[in-house]
């Protein structure tokens, strides 16, 4: 049987960054969900479809493939075959990517996929509905999370680095919009499940929260060696 680490927050809780450290540490597959949905955004996005526009995104959505797969153990998304690993990453990526999936069509056709893939492998999954959701039998379900100004505060720094200049009170209300979309969908909200762990990154480096999800994961049963290629 795989083991599974679910990792649920809300947007620049640090779960991507957190996630493939510790993935790497303990040779798990990192699964980034949100990453996705931002490529079926993507797809919707390229064809010019509002987010309102239920009829048309289902449609697109149908025609519409999202696959996975993993080059020196990191994640490459594809959609219809084409590498959109580095496009979905840009904001108005990520904001489609909140508004679309609330709808039940696109959720599906993503869940199975989740779900296969942590049957298949040990795997560190993170997004929204996790723990709740796609993964309720996960060994170990985290819940991270940030004040909105320590997550906006990394967002622009991450930005600024790639030398895309936003303001910073921009993106604090982005992700103050974007939690509200996120924790008031009618389906899969984010939430913390209840038997998830919370831990709140506001005031812990990196390392500080990969090592206290580690210790959290030796206490729910993980082995030393037990990854995909042994642990190192
Ligand atoms: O995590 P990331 O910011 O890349 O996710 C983009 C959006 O995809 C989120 O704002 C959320 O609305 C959606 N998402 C989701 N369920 C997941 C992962 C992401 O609804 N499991």
């Amino acid at each position: 049987m795989s083991f599974n680490i679910a990792i649920d927050g809300p947007a620049g809780a640090g779960k991507s960054t957190v996630a493939k450290w510790l993935a790497e540490m303990i040779s798990f597959l990192y699964v980034d969900t949100g990453a996705m949905y931002r490529a079926m955004a993507y797809a919707f996005l390229t064809r010019d479809i509002p987010a309102d526009d239920a009829a048309a995104l289902r449609t697109a959505c149908e025609e519409s493939h999202v696959s996975l797969a993993y080059v020196d153990g990191q994640q490459r998304v594809f959609l219809n075959g084409m590498d959109v690993t580095d496009q979905i990453r840009r904001e108005e990526v990520g904001n489609m990517a909140s508004a679309i999936s609330g709808y039940p069509f696109v959720r599906e056709k993503l869940l199975d996929m989740q779900r296969e893939l942590a049957t298949e492998n040990d795997v560190i999954m993170d997004g929204r509905d996790i723990g709740t959701c796609v993964l309720p039998d996960a060994q170990l379900k985290i819940y991270l999370t940030a004040s909105v100004h320590t997550r906006a505060l990394r967002r622009w720094r991450e930005l600024s680095e790639k030398g895309q200049n936003c303001a910073l009170e921009e993106i604090e209300k982005d992700i103050e919009e974007r939690d509200y979309r996120d924790t008031h969908r009618e389906i899969a909200p984010l939430k913390a499940a209840d038997d998830a762990v919370t831990v709140d990154s506001s005031d812990l480096n990196i390392d500080e929260v990969v090592l206290k999800i580690r210790e959290l994961a030796a206490a729910a049963g993980l082995r030393p060696g037990r990854g995909v290629h042994g642990e190192g």
